[in-house]
């Protein structure tokens, strides 16, 4: 393989790997969406029974690695073509 800076780049990070398939081959970088605030935030509790979409939410985000209001629910993500899914970095989260 002629490309070992850009694998290494790429290892380094550690970020762009797609959840679903493990894989990065059809990843690429794109601004998701995510939640304006979680259930925990918008009923104070985890409901049972509440069907919960997949989806990560403002206030479940280090505030240092989002944008300030009002763009806070567009970050910096990657995006699965494959799996057709949406994903954040692992730094992006609260931890
Ligand atoms: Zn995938």
């Amino acid at each position: 393989m002629e490309s070992t800076q850009v694998w290494e780049d790429i290892a380094m990070k550690n970020t762009d790997t797609c959840p679903k398939c493990c894989s990065n081959t059809h990843v690429r970088k794109k601004t998701v969406l995510i939640g304006r605030a979680s259930p925990k935030a918008l009923f104070l509790e985890e409901r049972a029974g509440y069907k919960r979409k997949d989806q990560l939410a403002v206030d479940e985000c280090n505030p240092e690695k989002i944008s300030d209001a009002p763009l806070e629910q567009f970050v910096e993500g990657y995006y699965c073509s494959v799996c057709d899914l949406g994903f954040v970095s692992d730094e992006i989260r609260a931890k």
